[in-house]
């Protein structure tokens, strides 16, 4: 009996047959993510109701060397939940819904299969707001969300994800449940146990719960579409702004003239402002009362283009004028496809230095790679900048600009990955952004909670 045989007969032997997926019934979306990451062959797929079954299966691939490989909506872009060949996939698909709102203490507790999108709404229909919103809203996962630590939009006031998540439950490769369920914002018994798991892409341990941070609900936002002729344009608005109105502002989305261009020639969109200029932001005040805030927001405009930082802006008067500026920025995802193939680097540095290392990259573009696009934009408020190249002609090509861009990254200190997370993607780069010493450090901490390397193995630091 060879090992794709033996584990199909004893996860049949302990499963409901509606709970296992095996042969012509996997169906083709289980085999990548929206990276387009090539993977192995699947075994057998596992669709879970409850913890208990999760534990079950991961005790029997812990004692017969079974790899697995956790999957939630399959948004991820760095190749996290790609098969690996004879794995079993554990599909979260099921393991959806809300288990409790505590109004009191402002929490969520949620099965981690929930669509992100899900989250956000019942919060908002219980009086609050879950901070954390991505392009995938629809269809990432909160547990998946939670493996990758997703940023997004709104990270420069809210932060990362794990900046959402107050408690979770996770079963690790041999079975052990751990309940980690914490609702409290104050808790130092001993080291937050949790961290571990945010952000470790299912190579730790499966997230099967989750209790999320819910934070006041708001009502509305001061959104403003800006234009400015550099980049130090860009840093002294972005300090100005979080001085004067105290932190609050709740996205900081840049986008150099390449983008804008693109996105109101190409795609036809409605145009705020000219095309002329060099960089724009769009930014936002989200708030109970924005009618409150409003003048304070004004403000910050008029003194930005008294100092001459910002040279022209559009600010919006109703809900429908801010859904156009962000239609702007989100139209990312068509553009996408007139670069294609393309490259998406999700690289960080820290902000100080973003105008100089977009400037060096644009520079590599144009002397080295003469004729490939390359789009910039971001979330620059938290230091995240996108670049999509293309179309690139062949992987020897696309191997020599992530090689130049990544080695720009390493120069100046920052990440190979801000928010998308490594996977089999990112992986050939890992040592550009973390020392020899923290990749031996993470590779104990996988020995000691999963010495037998069944959790997605092949992936990010293995
Ligand atoms: P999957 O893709 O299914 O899995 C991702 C990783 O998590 C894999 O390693 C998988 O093994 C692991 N995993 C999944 N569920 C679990 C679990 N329950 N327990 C343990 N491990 C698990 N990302 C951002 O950060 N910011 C953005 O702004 C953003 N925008 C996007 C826009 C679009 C249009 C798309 C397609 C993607 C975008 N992403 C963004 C990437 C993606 O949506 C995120 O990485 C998301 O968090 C992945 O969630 P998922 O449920 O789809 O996970």
């Amino acid at each position: 009996m060879n090992d794709k045989t033996l584990i199909i007969e004893v996860l049949c032997s302990i499963l409901p047959t509606e709970d296992l997926l095996v042969g012509d019934d996997i169906s083709e979306k289980y085999h990548q993510d929206w990276s387009g990451e090539k993977g192995g062959e699947i075994s057998a797929v596992v669709m879970p109701r409850n913890t208990e079954t999760i534990s079950k299966v991961l005790k029997t691939c812990n004692e017969l060397g079974c790899p697995v490989v956790p999957q939630g909506g399959l948004t991820g872009l760095a190749g996290g939940a790609t098969p690996v060949e004879g794995c079993v996939v554990i599909s979260m698909e099921r393991m959806k819904g809300i288990i409790e709102i505590d109004g009191v203490s402002g929490t969520m507790t949620v099965w981690a299969g929930t669509p992100l999108q899900v989250v956000q709404e019942v919060a908002e229909e219980a009086g609050f707001f879950f901070a954390l919103d991505l392009g995938a809203r629809g269809s990432c996962q909160i547990g998946g969300n939670i493996a990758t630590n997703a940023g997004g939009n709104r990270v420069i006031r809210y932060g990362m994800t794990r900046d959402l998540v107050l408690g979770l439950e996770v079963v690790l490769a041999d079975g052990t449940i751990l309940p980690m369920l914490n609702k409290m914002v104050k808790n130092n018994a001993g080291p937050d146990l949790k961290q571990l798991f945010i952000g470790s892409e299912g190579t730790l341990g499966i997230i099967t719960k989750a209790v999320v941070k819910l934070h006041p609900k708001v009502n509305g936002a001061n959104t403003a579409f800006v234009a400015l002729d550099n980049f130090t344009g860009v840093e002294q608005l972005l300090v100005y702004a979080q001085q004067q109105l105290s932190g609050q502002i709740s996205a900081f989305e840049v986008m150099w003239q390449s983008f804008y261009k693109e996105a109101v020639t190409e795609e036809g969109i409605r145009a705020p402002l000219s095309s002329d200029y060099p960089v724009y932001v769009l930014m936002e005040q989200q708030s109970a009362n924005p009618s409150m805030q409003s003048g304070q927001f004004e403000a910050v405009l008029e003194y930005a283009l008294e100092k001459g930082w910002v040279i022209d802006a559009a600010i919006a008067q109703t809900h429908s004028d801010a859904e156009s500026f962000w239609k702007l920025r989100d139209s990312i995802a068509e553009l996408l496809q007139r670069y294609a193939p393309t490259i998406n680097f999700d690289i960080s540095f820290p902000i100080s230095s973003i105008g100089h290392c977009a400037e060096i990259l644009k520079e590599i573009m144009n002397t080295r790679f003469v004729g490939i696009r390359a789009m910039f934009f971001g979330h620059v408020g938290d230091g995240n900048i996108h670049v999509v190249v293309g179309p690139v002609p062949d992987d020897t090509v696309a191997l020599e600009i992530e090689a130049a861009f990544y080695e720009v990254v390493r120069e100046n200190n920052g990440s190979v990955s801000a928010e998308h997370g490594i996977g089999l993607h990112k992986k050939p780069w890992l040592s550009y952004s973390r020392s020899s010493a923290e990749i031996q450090a993470l590779k104990l901490m996988k020995q000691a909670l999963d010495p037998k390397n069944i959790l997605n193995p092949g992936k990010v630091q293995d």
